[in-house]
C-alpha cells in the first residue's frame, strides 16, 4: 500500500467517514517533517506531516501529547486523527487549521491562556512515555523530584548526548559542575507541576480565523512551567502583551531571572546535538554565567 493510500485509510477509520483524496499542497516551516494539507471530496481537509518509518513512535507520542494539551481546555489545539505507516515511512494527521495574523487581543490572549494550561497538573514530573524535542530523544520517567528530574533526564541527558557527538573537555566539566551545584537555583522554590509545551518557540504557535491561539508540535511532559517561559523568550522573544497577560493570571516567582537560563540552556544543548556548530560555544557562555552564579 503505498502511503498515500494508508494516510486516505487512516482518515476513513479514524472519522469513521470514508476520504476520498482529491488534491494535496505542501506547507512550509517545519524544520523535521515533510508537512502537507490533504484534500478530500465536499472540501474535507486534514495536516499531514511525514518522515521515515522509524519516526512512528515520534509521531504517536506527538498525538498523545497533542491530545494531553487538549485535555486542559485551556488553549486551542489540532486535534490528532491517526498515526500510521506504510512503504518505508510514518505519517501523522490531523486536524487542519488555516492560520490568520491575530488580532489587537491575541498576545494577551495567549499569554493568559497559557498561564491556564500551567494550571493543569499531575503526581509528579515527566510523562507517562518518552518522547523527542525535535529528533532528540527525550526521557520522561516520572519523579516527584524535580531537581533530580532536569539534571538528570534534561540537563544531564542533552550533556552525555553532546560528549558522544565530541563536544569539547571545557564544556563537559562546567555542564557537570553546574550538575552538582544545580539545587542552589531550588533553594526558596518549589516548582508546581504543570502539563508543558515543550517546545514553545515562535514557529510552533499561531491564530486561527477567530484569532484564537493554537499551539502544536509540542515536546508534552509534567514539569515548571517556567521551562516554557524561558523558551519563548530564547529567539527573540513573544510579545509584551502576552507576558504581561501571562502575569497576570499567575504571576511567577522572582527566581525565574536567574533560573531562565538553565531552562534555555536546555534547548542549546539539543540545538547542538541536532545542528552543531556554533551552539556549543552558546552552550558554554551560557555555562560560563550560571557557574557565576553558583555560592
Ligand atoms: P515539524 O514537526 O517539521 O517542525 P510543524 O509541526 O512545525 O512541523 O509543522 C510545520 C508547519 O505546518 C508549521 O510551521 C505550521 O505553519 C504548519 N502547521 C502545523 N500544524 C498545522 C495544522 N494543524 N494546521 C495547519 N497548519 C499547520
Amino acid at each position: 500500500m503505498s502511503v498515500t493510500d494508508a494516510i486516505c485509510a487512516g482518515i476513513s477509520q479514524a472519522t469513521q467517514q470514508e476520504f476520498v483524496l482529491e488534491r494535496q499542497a505542501p506547507v512550509g516551516g517545519g524544520s523535521i517533517n515533510t508537512a502537507m494539507v490533504v484534500t478530500g471530496t465536499c472540501g474535507r481537509q486534514f495536516f499531514v506531516k511525514r518522515n521515515a518509518s522509524d519516526k512512528l513512535e515520534m509521531f504517536s507520542a506527538e498525538a498523545e501529547g497533542l491530545a494531553d494539551l487538549a485535555e486542559a481546555r485551556a488553549i486551542r489545539i489540532p486535534e490528532a486523527v491517526c498515526v500510521g505507516e506504510a512503504a518505508g515511512e510514518s505519517f501523522i494527521v490531523m486536524e487542519y487549521i488555516p492560520f490568520a495574523p491575530g488580532n489587537a487581543g491575541s498576545a494577551s490572549d495567549f499569554g493568559r491562556q497559557l498561564a491556564q494550561l500551567h494550571r493543569y497538573s499531575a503526581d509528579k514530573f515527566g510523562w507517562h512515555r518518552d518522547n523527542t524535542i525535535g529528533t532528540t530523544p527525550q526521557p520522561n520517567a516520572q519523579s516527584r523530584d524535580w531537581v533530580a528530574f532536569l539534571r538528570e533526564q534534561r540537563l544531564g541527558f542533552q550533556l552525555e548526548l553532546a560528549h558522544g557527538k565530541g563536544v569539547g573537555a571545557g564544556l563537559l566539566k562546567k555542564g557537570r559542575h553546574l550538575l552538582a551545584g544545580l539545587d542552589f537555583y531550588f533553594e526558596t522554590y518549589t516548582p508546581a507541576v504543570s502539563i508543558l509545551h515543550g517546545d514553545l518557540w515562535s514557529g510552533n504557535y499561531a491564530f486561527d480565523s477567530d484569532s484564537a491561539p493554537i499551539i502544536f508540535d509540542p515536546a508534552v511532559y509534567f514539569g515548571d512551567r517556567e521551562s516554557d517561559l524561558a523558551m519563548t523568550e530564547l529567539f527573540g522573544g513573544f510579545q509584551p502583551a502576552f507576558y504581561a497577560a501571562y502575569e497576570r493570571a499567575w504571576p511567577l516567582d522572582p527566581g525565574y531571572a536567574r533560573r531562565k537560563k538553565l531552562y534555555q540552556l536546555y534547548h542549546i544543548l539539543n540545538h547542538f546535538n541536532l545542528f552543531g556548530g556554533g551552539y556549543a560555544g552558546q552552550a558554554e557562555s551560557m555555562l560560563d554565567e550560571l557557574l557565576a552564579c553558583l555560592p
